[in-house]
């Protein structure tokens, strides 16, 4: 009767069945195991995160499922098999696990229901995608789900901060390390559903990109929405070619936490300061700079933060404050 409660119900199924194979199977154990274990994850945090292993087979999870009874109606509204139509065979379909040959990583709600997974690849160079998740579904929306956050809110509350990071991995060796309040937005642009589930639980926000300067720019848009929704955020980099994983992987707890501390920077003065950099002495991009970031601040609801903003901006890009404020006017004006 209850379309969505199948689908969790095969959800789970799949989260269990993929742990299996990862502890007890041979194969699972020699490549999907060892390959955690090599990335220097503990039998601790594989299992709390629920991670598994989909084996290499056409459809060796299907057919488990199948066989335990649950129907194929919901392994493919799920996504888990992908059901292709057989001419020479109408009335049986060819099924095919979605994950084959895959590491998994179960996606839980906030309630910490399996809504879908991510599952990478072992190794680097094949053409197929590094990380595949499961497709869109009736209780699978990628735009409303942070990776982590299950194991994260309690945490989150408490420091009354949150870390996000970029990948899963990011999120599984912060844990480790004992920084738990961190969770990832699995390599999609941050949407405002996303920032209101971090901010149901704190006002503050610190965004942690990869050493590898791709997504920066693209990043800098989504942070407005952050601002938007009344939130503090702060930025923090990772040295060229690190991320938060392969940097928390190298660094003791107290390491990491200090590299934090010295590196987090207030986004607007972040922001305010790689513009004038870019911009250097050109008149005309420095002109553009200066609306980019008025219109960052603009986003700011309290007044006083904007105004205090406005300042700070006017040093650090050489501008006078009157400028600023009669550019924020203009904007403010536009968008009523
Ligand atoms: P790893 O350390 O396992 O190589 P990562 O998490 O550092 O992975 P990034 O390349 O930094 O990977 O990407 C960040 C996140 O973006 C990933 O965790 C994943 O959620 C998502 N992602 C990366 N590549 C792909 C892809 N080809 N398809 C879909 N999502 C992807
Ligand atoms: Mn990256
Ligand atoms: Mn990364
Ligand atoms: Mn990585």
């Amino acid at each position: 009767a209850n379309e969505r409660e199948s689908m969790y119900l095969v959800s789970e199924f799949a989260q269990k069945h993929f742990s299996e194979m990862l502890w007890n199977s041979e194969l699972g154990k020699a490549i999907g195991l060892s390959y955690f274990k090599e990335r220097g994850f503990t039998d601790e945090i594989i299992k709390k995160f629920g991670l598994g292993y989909c084996l290499d087979q056409w459809d060796g999870f299907t057919m488990a499922a199948l066989d335990k009874g649950y129907q194929l109606k919901y392994l493919e509204k799920t996504g888990l098999t992908i059901v292709k139509q057989d001419a020479n065979n109408p009335n049986n379909p060819k099924k095919f696990d979605r994950f084959k040959a895959r590491v998994m990583f179960p996606i839980h709600s906030m309630s910490g229901r399996v809504l879908g997974f991510g599952g990478r690849i072992l190794k680097n160079d094949k053409k197929a995608a590094k990380y595949l998740n499961s497709p869109e579904s009736d209780i699978y929306h990628k735009s409303k789900v942070l990776y982590g956050i299950y194991y994260a809110k309690q945490a989150i509350a408490k420091e009354d901060n949150c870390y996000l990071v970029e990948g899963y991995t990011d999120v599984i060796q912060f844990y480790q390390r004992g920084i738990e309040n961190v969770v990832a937005s699995s390599g999609t642009a941050l949407t405002p559903e996303q920032i209101r589930l971090i901010n149901r639980l704190t006002k503050n926000i610190t965004v942690l990109f990869d050493g590898d300067a791709a997504g920066l720019r693209a990043s800098l848009r989504g942070i407005d929405l952050i601002l938007e929704q009344g939130m503090n955020v702060k930025v923090c980099s990772f040295p060229e070619g690190e991320d938060p994983d392969s940097y928390a992987k190298k660094h003791a707890f107290e390491e990491v936490k200090t590299y934090l501390e010295e590196n987090s920077k207030d986004f607007i003065q972040f922001k305010a300061n790689l513009l004038a950099k870019e911009a250097a002495n050109d008149p005309i991009k420095r002109a553009e700079t200066v609306r980019d970031i008025v219109n960052s601040i603009a986003k700011v609801p309290d007044a006083i933060k904007k105004e205090i903003y406005i300042q700070e901006c006017a040093q650090i890009m050489n501008v006078s404050e009157g400028v600023l404020f009669t550019t924020l006017a203009q904007i403010s004006k536009k968008e009523r």
